[in-house]
């Protein structure tokens, strides 16, 4: 598809770079199949194809407004359509890029953009979460029942994160909203890699990985965030840590992107593609001769059935697929199978508090395919899904890791 940009937009990097991921696609409608939205809408609008269009447009200088807005918003950045378009278009990142184009627009209500700043303020600072957080959960006997059923129940690490005590040892990605609604994950994350002899180290300078800025909208920010990280990380790296290892998919599938969106910055622009190259998802670290090693010698009986879902950050973003579930296999789950594995299941960051009706609709049909194999678990590898999932869900829903760490306790 050819795109001609608007005298405004001619000379912008990331209009360029937009017209560039355009002119890959052929138009063909492949994505069409595997895009949640257009599954359940029907409409063209709310397909890969359709939003590309809408950015096209864009780009060419016709005024962009409602309509624009609601098609991209209703996108779940899920990049299925990456996955199955045969042309390699970078779907993702031209979308990054038409959102930031609209969010400079005074297309939103003030209401809208207030919402908006609050989330995006609220979700990535990791104290100010954790506080309201704590105040929602001691006001939920007081709420009506569909208000309360809304605030996460409050959760316990099982153990302390184990102290930095080994030679060899990782950098481990907090996350924001995790370490208060589900601290058990990167608990069990470092007593796993404890008994390999490998400590997680949790760097007291790291600010959010910028994701939700990133998806609202916000670059700028999205890009501060990234930078201070950068710079918090490098030392660790030139310390001997092996890696930066992330227990939250959507997280890790930010950081991997850091050499990318700096890579215009003398001072960062290096030291991003260091820190990009070495991050890794856990299920890239983790081996099977491992999680063998660990759960050989426990006694108790663990074939519980567990149906795995694989985040559309893990499985779309980082491509990284069939990683996890040899993991599982190895600690001794039986996996049930699942129907449409590739579908998103709603949450997709700040998407199930903004399109609640739709978030809703896909987590009944994610859950729909994830129960039929009667599974006593769900396992996945991301916190946004884990709390979305749960929510709804017959059976808990835990992330893979500390599956795998009840596999090894004593
Ligand atoms: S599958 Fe790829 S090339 Fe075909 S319409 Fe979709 S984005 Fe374009
Ligand atoms: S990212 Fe997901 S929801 Fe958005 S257009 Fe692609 S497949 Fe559809």
């Amino acid at each position: 598809m050819h795109t001609e940009l608007s005298a405004e937009l001619a000379h912008s990097s990331a209009a360029q770079r937009a017209k560039a991921i355009i002119g890959s696609c052929v138009h063909c409608g492949f994505c069409l199949a595997t895009c949640p939205t257009y599954q359940l809408l029907g409409n063209e609008l709310d397909s890969p194809r359709g939003r590309i269009y809408l950015i096209k447009q864009m780009l060419q200088g016709a005024p962009a407004g409602k309509v624009t807005v609601t098609h991209l918003d209703r996108c779940l950045t899920c990049r299925a359509c990456e996955t199955t378009c045969p042309s390699g278009v970078q779907y993702g990142q031209l979308l990054d890029i038409g959102r930031q184009m609209l969010e400079v627009r005074p297309i939103r209500s003030p209401g809208e953009r207030l919402v908006r700043r609050v989330l995006g303020a609220a979700l990535s600072r990791r104290a100010v979460f954790a506080a309201a957080l704590r105040v929602g959960q001691w006001l939920r006997p007081l709420l009506p029942p569909a208000q309360a059923a809304r605030i996460p129940a409050r959760v316990r690490a099982k153990g302390m994160l184990q102290p930095a005590r080994h030679a060899r040892g990782m950098v481990m990605l907090q996350g924001c909203v995790q370490p208060a609604l589900a601290p058990n994950i990167n608990a069990a994350a470092a007593r796993v890699f404890d008994r390999l002899g490998v400590s997680l180290i949790t760097v007291k300078e790291e600010v959010c990985c910028g994701a939700l800025s990133h998806h609202l909208g916000g670059t700028e920010r999205a890009l501060q965030q990234a930078r201070r990280n950068v710079d918090a990380w490098t030392k660790f790296l030139d310390d001997g840590a092996e890696a930066i290892v992330s227990s939250a998919s959507g997280c890790g599938v930010m950081v991997k992107d850091y050499g990318e969106l700096l890579r215009h910055e003398p001072r960062y622009a290096e030291r991003a593609q260091r820190v990009s190259a070495a991050t890794r998802d856990l299920c890239e670290v983790l081996r099977v001769a491992d999680v063998a090693a660990i759960a050989a010698g426990q006694s108790r009986d663990l074939r519980s059935r567990i149906a795995w879902q694989s985040p559309c950050t893990l499985q779309h973003g980082q491509k990284l697929t069939a990683r996890v579930e040899p993991l599982l296999e190895a600690a001794g789950f039986a996996l049930t199978p699942i129907r449409d594995p590739h579908l998103c299941c709603g949450s997709a960051g700040t998407y199930s508090l903004l399109q609640r009706e739709l978030a809703v609709r896909l987590r009944s049909a994610k859950l729909s395919t994830l129960q039929e194999g009667r599974p006593q678990v769900i396992a996945t590898a991301n916190i946004g899904c884990l709390q979305h999932l749960a929510a709804a869900a017959d059976v808990p829903v835990k992330h893979w890791i500390e599956l795998i760490d009840e596999a090894g306790a004593p």
